[in-house]
């Protein structure tokens, strides 16, 4: 009988670009999760605001055997029922006219980007090529995003980065007016900084780029890739700003679990990725769309958007008396089910060092840069389950102002 792999496993055969904690799951059901020793984890990481509807949801695994029982995969030369299906849905249930479909987030805001370059190079001229973004942003690992995106330490040492990239300053208009200009083609945006520290952008600021880009003939995307699929509380969170972008990119939480990426826009548009303009052999994949269209149908529903709204409620107050007893946090902020606790100034960097000690008491949770403790559950995660992962995540808490 093999082996089962162990953790130095990884260090012998993965490039190193990742460190993951010790601990490896084997299984799920829910917000639960039991590693090789049969240990119980609890989980706030939701595989980075994957798993929208925890492990193993009997919703998601029925639409997956089903569709694995009669068709896996295509290609673009033919289409399939669950991709057009999905299309449909997405497009029914946002401001959208088209969708194209891909297999993650950063290929998502690629075809966002390269769309926003054609779309202003047909329509008007090739020196409208300019792409503003934002200090701290995330769009990606691709090397465009990673180029769009504002955290200079993912693109350096990779060579020359594509030009016409500028980048203003989050929730601060004034930095951007002078940015975009009638060269701009496209500005792309979080609703809320994910990966740089959880920071929701305020109305204003929002309204200000759509009126800049309304003024600019450029196009306005929402990179949704963390924030869509309901985990903020409504299905996108544009909703909830009343602004409305040309371009949406969602991953994440749509696929629940299972790798898929979508690029919404409009008829305005979608002309501009024309005929063999852009493509990936796996967009649209049957088991892909199968399983995110499952999932968008489970997740836009009253009751599970309305349960996220009074789970946000819950985890606040939590983490608001671990703060009262133990004074590790500044600010407790975030919308939905995308909750950042930022580092008081006496733990200043020090984020990461929960996440071991969290492990150990049997929960699991994530951090968003160095300063920001991230939690992103399970949008339908049991109430007994958010009482006491807490538990055990003041537990970590304890031991990290301990000292111990
Ligand atoms: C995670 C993330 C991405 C990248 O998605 P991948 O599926 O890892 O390619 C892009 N944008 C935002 C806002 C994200 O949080």
């Amino acid at each position: 009988m093999s082996q089962s792999p162990t953790r130095a496993d990884f260090d012998r055969y993965m490039v190193p670009n990742y460190a993951p904690q010790q601990a490896i799951p084997v299984r799920g059901e829910g917000s639960r999760l039991w590693d090789q020793e049969g240990r119980e984890y609890i989980d706030f990481a939701g595989g980075i605001a994957v798993n929208s509807l925890g492990h193993c949801h009997p919703v998601l695994v029925e639409a997956l055997t089903a569709q694995a029982r009669k068709l896996w995969h295509l290609s673009n030369v033919y289409t399939n029922e669950p991709a057009l299906a999905l299309a449909k849905s997405l497009v029914e249930r946002t401001f959208a006219d088209k969708a194209y479909l891909c297999s993650s987030g950063g290929e998502a805001n690629e075809a966002a980007l390269k769309l926003a370059r054609r779309w202003a190079h047909d329509n008007f001229s090739e020196h409208k090529h300019r792409i503003v973004s934002f200090a701290q942003s995330f769009h990606g690992r691709t090397f465009f995003t990673v180029s769009v995106g504002g955290q200079p330490k993912y693109s350096q040492g990779f060579g020359p980065v594509p030009g016409g990239i500028v980048h203003g300053e989050f929730n601060n208009l004034d930095s951007v007016r002078d940015l975009v200009n009638d060269d701009t083609c496209a500005v792309m945006v979080e609703p809320m900084q994910g990966e740089g520290g959880i920071v929701p952008a305020s109305p204003e600021f929002l309204q200000g780029l759509r009126a800049l880009c309304d003024a600019h003939d450029a196009l306005l995307i929402f990179d949704e890739v963390q924030t869509g699929a309901g985990r903020t509380g409504t299905l996108y969170a544009y909703e909830q700003y009343g602004v409305t972008p040309d371009i949406l990119t969602s991953a994440k939480s749509l696929g629940g679990g299972f790798p898929v990426g979508a690029m919404l826009t409009t008829d305005r548009v979608a002309p501009a990725m024309a005929l063999g303009t852009h493509g990936s052999t796996y967009g649209g994949n049957a088991l892909a769309s199968a399983v995110a269209l499952a999932a968008i149908e489970h997740i836009d529903t009253p009751e599970v958007l309305g349960g996220v709204t009074q789970r946000h409620a819950r985890f606040r107050e939590h983490l608001e008396r671990i703060n009262a007893r133990h004074g590790v946090f500044r600010e407790i902020r975030g919308m939905g089910l995308l909750i950042g606790a930022e580092m008081a100034s006496e733990y200043e960097g020090r984020a990461k060092e929960i996440l071991p000690l969290a492990i150990e008491e049997g929960v699991m949770a994530l951090i968003a840069g160095p300063n920001v403790l991230r939690l992103a559950p399970s949008l339908v995660i049991p109430e007994a389950d958010i009482d006491e992962g807490m538990a055990r995540l003041e537990r970590a808490v304890a031991r990290l102002v301990a000292g111990q």
